[in-house]
């Protein structure tokens, strides 16, 4: 297959550099274009860059010249991990040029044209890109925020077997969530900061997008939302990637926990899907130890694809509760926005 020529908006920051030390090595898209702010654009990507992951820069992206976040029509499909402040303008002219815009940034997840997608649970929304009315094969599609994703993940298949009517959800996320440099070491240090903003938001309402039922005969209708009280309280905690969270689940039926662990472990996405080159072999894997899972040992399971659950047991409140740990800035950023490129190129939104 001849690769997809793909440009990276925000290549220097957090998110951006995950993409850059993802899609070098990636099957299906080549990145030829490097792009980020005035600061940046016209120096080497090496030296514009504060490289921050443990992986070394990919060789062919250290010497590649920054560019702006113009349009450039030498790319069909462009990863976006802008600032919002910035990306509403940019993504929308990217599309306007008939670009394919696969986003992380919150600017038009709650659109009702478009799709918030997490390629396991809900790929039959990508459809709602056919309502979309920008030229050519230009289009947004978007990533959930970080957290969204992998509290959704295990959400899914409890819902489907079982309805689910209620979520409460406490967040311990990492310092990297913040982009770079992010939090000032001395707030974070010794300390939590029981604060994100506009995050507790995003995690009552997103997953009610993405659960929610899509009828493509009815399309101009959008998503109708799934019906689910959530309440979230989000917090920073000094912990470099990884987002772990508590969640407790009002089902509709009385389960016992060999069901649940059940449906966990038999999830899978379709069968269309299971040959995408970032599809971890199981989205959900749930870990029979008193005291996992843990940021360090366990976020980089499955290559950081997989969400990892654990502590299974009854809540005196909801009915069932549980710990979760998903990596932020590959499940819940870089691999998951790549995840769902792949699968627009598969069901055909670039051809
Ligand atoms: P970040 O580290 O602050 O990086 C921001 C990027 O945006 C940099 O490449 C920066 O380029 C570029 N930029 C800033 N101002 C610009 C401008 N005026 N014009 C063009 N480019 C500009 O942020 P991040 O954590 O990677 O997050 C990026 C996006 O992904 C955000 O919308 C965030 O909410 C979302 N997200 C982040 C995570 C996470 O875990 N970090 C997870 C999910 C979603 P310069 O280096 O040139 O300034």
């Amino acid at each position: 297959m001849t690769k997809i020529p793909v440009a990276i908006l925000g290549a220097t920051g957090a998110v951006g550099q995950r993409l850059v030390s993802l899609l070098f090595s990636h099957p299906w898209f080549d990145p030829v274009l490097l792009c980020a702010s005035e600061r940046s654009a016209g120096r080497p990507y090496a030296e514009a860059v504060r490289w921050v992951l443990a992986d070394p820069m990919p060789e062919q992206a250290a010497s590649m010249k920054v560019a702006p976040c113009t349009p450039d029509l030498k790319v069909r499909l462009v990863f976006s991990a802008l600032d919002a402040d910035v990306a509403t303008k940019a993504e929308a002219e990217w599309a306007r040029a008939g670009v394919l815009v696969v986003s992380n940034t919150r600017c038009y997840r709650m659109d009702k044209t478009v799709p918030l997608i997490i390629p396991e649970v809900n790929g039959d929304h990508l459809q709602l890109l056919k309502s979309q009315d920008w030229p050519g094969k230009g289009g947004i599609v978007t990533n959930p925020n970080c957290s969204t994703i992998g509290m959704v993940l295990a959400l899914k298949p409890l819902a489907d077997s079982f309805g689910l009517d209620a979520v409460h959800v406490v967040t311990m996320q990492a310092a990297s969530g913040a982009g770079y440099p992010g939090v000032p070491s001395l707030d974070l240090l010794d300390n939590m900061v029981p604060y994100i903003s506009g995050e507790e938001d995003k995690l009552e309402t997103e997953p009610l997008k993405i659960l929610g039922h899509f009828d493509e005969a009815a399309a101009e209708k959008g998503i109708q939302s799934a019906r689910i009280a959530i309440s979230a309280s989000c917090n920073r905690v000094p912990v470099s990637d990884g987002h772990s969270m508590s969640v407790s689940v009002r089902l509709h039926k009385k389960v016992t926990e060999a069901e649940i662990l059940s449906v966990w472990r038999q999830f899978r996405c379709p069968v269309s899907d299971r040959q995408l080159p970032s599809m971890p072999a199981q989205p959900l894997v749930y870990l029979d130890l008193p005291d996992r899972p843990q940021p360090r040992l366990d976020r980089n399971t499955g290559d950081g694809m997989s969400v990892v659950l654990g502590r299974l047991r009854p809540c005196a409140l909801f009915g069932w509760k549980f710990s979760l740990l998903s990596h932020n800035t590959i499940r819940g950023a870089a691999g998951g926005t790549i995840l769902v490129a792949e699968q627009c190129v598969q069901r055909g939104f670039l051809d």
